[in-house]
């Protein structure tokens, strides 16, 4: 008899969750609040990004999560490029940053240190004046979230027969009940996707979990002019001091430092800049991090300001003129990267994202809510789950 699953959740935790499901046999029904998944997937960057993730264990999630997306979109009609990213040295510090990255990374990762005229030659948007060196990797790619989110529901259903239902808030979990208002469903699993949701579900258990939320504040620009391309999407020195993968150099503490005496309020807000390029030619630029339980619903004007102001001092496009803001929340652990949250008995679980080692420590931490990993075999951000996940 085949086994059933429930899904709560569109985002693409719960499209990745439904899809590993669906290709180890499950009969997969995915309950989805809104009429279309308006949450933090739509409202990244969407970059697929190694680049950040430390060498080892978490870059190679982080190249199969890059292989599977690309294999989705081939086969679901998807854009995608895979642009690679370009972060630029404007001081000794990055530049020496970077040269010590390359050093310790050039045999793991296809990176390349780039002179000024190289780096001008890769992309025209980066700003010349000042400008030591750059470092080109090849890794990195660009989809469009607002348009992977929304069509891969459909290929889901096609691909594997995953049943979505929409507009279907659930409001209880009981397994192997799960109630939508009156409604009642039940499974012979149930998968917890709902992002930065902690209140609606399990309350009791979330409040128990080391985690957190996290708002940031994004901008997009209108189409660039007569498909003016960026290249590689592009980053300031304050990303080096942000994604973990870059205290592979020594002199890391040095610029932390660097930044700490001279732009104390990027660090206050989390600002750190980077710029991606969709399909149509506008840019998707952010963002900034604050963290809590609660947030002020509304953007903060000067800090999409200070984004633009230190934006401006590594990158120049054709049109600057914003045309959207917006901000997105997303659940993140405190101190780590993610966990799988196995709740008794044994087959509702809670998905965010993840890091192994981390996730065998909690389960260490909260021994009978954690009786249960799965290897979450991507990058604790854009995720493709594959079906390895399910291993165990
Ligand atoms: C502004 C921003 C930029 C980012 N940039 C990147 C990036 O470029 N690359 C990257 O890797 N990561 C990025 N991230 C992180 C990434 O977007 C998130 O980690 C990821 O989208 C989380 O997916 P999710 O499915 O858990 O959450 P969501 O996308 O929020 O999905 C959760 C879904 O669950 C539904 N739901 C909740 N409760 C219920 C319920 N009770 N019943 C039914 N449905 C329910 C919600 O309606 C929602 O559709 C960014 C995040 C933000 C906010």
């Amino acid at each position: 008899m085949s086994k059933s699953a429930i899904v709560i959740g569109a985002g693409i935790v719960g499209l990745a969750t439904a899809r590993a499901l669906a290709i180890r046999g499950y009969k997969v029904t995915v309950l989805e609040r809104t009429g279309k998944a308006v949450g933090a997937s739509i409202k990244n960057f969407g970059m697929i990004w190694p680049i950040g993730q430390p060498a080892g264990e978490m870059y190679e999630r982080a190249l199969l999560s890059k292989r599977i997306w690309k294999e989705v979109c081939n086969q679901a009609g998807i854009w995608y490029e895979e642009s690679g990213s370009l972060h630029a040295a404007y001081n000794d510090a990055e530049q020496q940053v970077l040269e010590e990255f390359y050093e310790a990374s050039n045999e793991e990762r296809p990176c390349y240190l780039l002179n000024k005229n190289e780096t001008a030659n890769k992309s025209e948007a980066i700003v010349q004046k000042a400008l030591r060196s750059a470092l080109y990797c090849e890794d990195e790619m660009i989809v469009d979230p607002r348009e992977a989110i929304a069509k891969l529901p459909a290929y889901l259903a096609e691909k594997y027969g995953v049943k979505f239902i929409w507009s279907s808030g659930v409001t209880k979990v009981f397994y192997p009940t799960v109630w939508c208002g009156e409604k009642l469903y039940e499974a012979d699993q149930v998968f917890v996707c709902n992002g930065a949701d902690f209140e609606t579900l399990f309350p009791g258990q979330f409040a128990a979990l080391p985690l957190t939320k996290c708002k940031l504040q994004m901008m997009r620009t209108e189409a660039q002019p007569g498909n003016w391309r960026i290249g590689p999407a592009i980053c300031g020195g304050l990303s080096l001091i942000h994604y973990k993968s870059f205290a592979a150099a020594p002199s890391l503490n040095i610029l932390k430092e660097k930044f700490e005496n001279e732009r104390s309020d990027y660090l206050n807000w989390g600002i750190h800049v980077m710029v991606s390029q969709n399909r149509i030619g506008e840019l998707t630029i952010g963002d900034s991090h604050e963290y809590g339980q609660t947030f002020e619903p509304f953007d903060r004007a000067f800090i999409n300001e200070m984004i633009l102001t230190y934006l401006a001092s590594f990158a120049s496009f054709k049109t600057e003129k914003i045309i959207e803001t917006w901000n997105g929340i997303y659940a993140k652990l405190r101190n780590t990267g993610t966990v799988v949250n196995h709740k008794r008995p044994h087959r509702v679980y809670k998905v965010v994202q993840g890091d192994r080692k981390k996730t065998l420590k909690l389960i260490k931490q909260y021994p009978t809510t954690f009786c249960r990993v799965f290897c979450l075999a991507s990058i604790p951000n854009w995720l493709m789950i594959p079906s390895s996940f399910f291993t165990d």
